[in-house]
C-alpha cells in the first residue's frame, strides 16, 4: 500500500486519472534519469495502451525490422511500438516513432536495458515529470526533437504512463 499512496503523491494528475486507485505492484529501484519506473498489472497496462496509444503513430516494417536485429531475432511487430501523437523533427522533417526512442535508449543504455524493457518479465510503465521537456534524438538527422509537454511512446512491454 506504502508504494500506491507514494506513486498517487508523484504523478501528474493525467496519470492519475488513467490508474484509477489500485493495481500498481512495485517501484522499480533503477530509475532512469528522473523518470521513474513502476511494474503494472496487466489488465493497467492494457488500460493505458488503450486509452493513451489508441491513435499512436507506428514504425515502419523495415524499423522493426531493425529493432527486432537489434534485441537478437525477436518476433515484435508494428503494433508493439507506437508513439502517442506526431512530432515532426525541425530539421528534417522526420515524424518521430519508438525507432528514435530505440536508437537513442540503446546508445544512452545499452540493448540489454531494452531488451529487459520491452520483453522482460512483467508490464512496466514509466512515468515522466509534470512539464518534462523530453528530448529525442532523430535517427536521420541526429538533431534533437524536443517533444513538450510530453513525447510519450509505449512497446510490448513497457509504455509511458
Ligand atoms: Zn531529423
Amino acid at each position: 500500500m506504502a508504494e500506491i499512496e507514494l506513486l498517487k503523491t508523484n504523478v501528474p494528475y493525467h496519470v492519475q486519472h488513467v490508474m484509477g486507485s489500485d493495481m500498481v505492484i512495485e517501484e522499480l529501484p533503477e530509475a532512469v534519469d528522473e523518470r521513474k519506473f513502476y511494474f503494472v498489472s496487466e489488465s493497467l497496462f492494457e488500460n493505458i495502451l488503450q486509452t493513451r496509444y489508441k491513435n499512436g503513430i507506428r514504425c515502419t516494417q523495415k524499423e522493426v525490422d531493425e529493432i527486432n536485429e537489434s534485441l537478437g531475432g525477436t518476433d515484435l511487430t508494428v503494433k508493439d511500438f507506437l508513439f502517442e501523437r506526431p512530432i515532426f523533427c525541425d530539421c528534417c522533417n522526420r515524424q518521430i516513432n519508438f525507432y528514435d526512442v530505440f536508437q537513442q535508449a540503446t546508445k544512452k543504455h545499452g540493448v540489454d536495458f531494452l531488451r529487459w524493457a520491452i520483453l522482460g518479465d512483467g508490464k512496466k510503465v514509466q512515468i515522466f515529470p509534470k512539464n518534462f521537456e523530453h528530448q529525442i534524438e532523430c535517427s536521420k538527422c541526429h538533431s534533437m526533437v524536443v517533444a513538450v509537454p510530453y513525447g510519450h511512446y509505449s512497446s510490448r512491454g513497457y509504455a509511458c504512463a
